[in-house]
């Protein structure tokens, strides 16, 4: 399998880059905000559950996270291998994640890419994406900030995650798109074949 874990602040272009990489390589992506949001939109008990934390950009809670995350693998959409977006966003999801990978397919993540942008311009986009995304979480500076300070404070550790197993690589997430798609693309065909 071919697992690709797409990492970076909000708003460093995650949803963007992921639908150029299915493409590529044929694997689904997963995307936890996108599987909330749908949830939140059909009010389902998931919906209830995440909202609260959602509008205020907090993270929701990893046990949460990780039963929709593995209800989701559950439905095997992806023989081939995935891509992770937004997913882990915190150590504990991190671990979960290999154990899952683990005892589902006794696999692994192949490697982690990591999109760096800086603050300002994280804030700038989210904003400008808040005109026509109908996010509540991306109309509001101040839940844009606490967005940007809880992946600071709870998700930007996962790097050492990955860090200590050789699987992280960080790529320069401002420029052209298909810049950055070719960039990715090159770390993860670099890491598939080191594997
Ligand atoms: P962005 O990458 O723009 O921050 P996402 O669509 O990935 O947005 O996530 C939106 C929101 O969904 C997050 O602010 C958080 O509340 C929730 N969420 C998504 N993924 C996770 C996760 N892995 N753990 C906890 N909360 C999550």
């Amino acid at each position: 399998m071919l697992n690709i874990v797409l990492f970076g602040p909000p708003g460093s272009g995650k949803g963007t880059q992921a639908k150029f990489l299915e493409e590529k390589y044929q694997t689904p992506q997963i995307s936890t905000g996108d599987l909330f949001r749908y949830n939140l939109k059909n009010d389902t008990d998931l919906g209830k559950q995440a909202r609260e934390y959602m509008d205020k950009g907090s993270l929701v809670p990893d046990e949460i996270t990780t039963n929709m995350l593995i209800d989701e693998l559950d439905k095997g959409k992806g023989p081939k291998g995935y891509i992770f977006d937004g997913y882990p966003r915190t150590t504990s999801q991190a671990e979960a994640l290999d154990k899952i990978l683990e005892d589902k397919f006794e696999d692994e993540v192949t490697v982690t890419v990591a999109l760096v942008v800086e603050d300002e311009i994280l804030v700038q986009r989210l904003l400008e994406r808040g005109k026509t995304s109908g996010r509540a979480d991306d109309v509001d500076e101040d839940i844009i900030r606490h967005r940007i300070t809880e992946y600071y404070t709870k998700t930007a550790e996962v790097a050492k995650h990955y860090k200590a197993q050789g699987k992280w690589v960080e790529i320069d997430g401002v420029g052209e798109i298909d810049e950055i798609t070719q960039k990715l693309i090159e770390a993860i065909n670099d890491a598939m074949i080191n594997e």
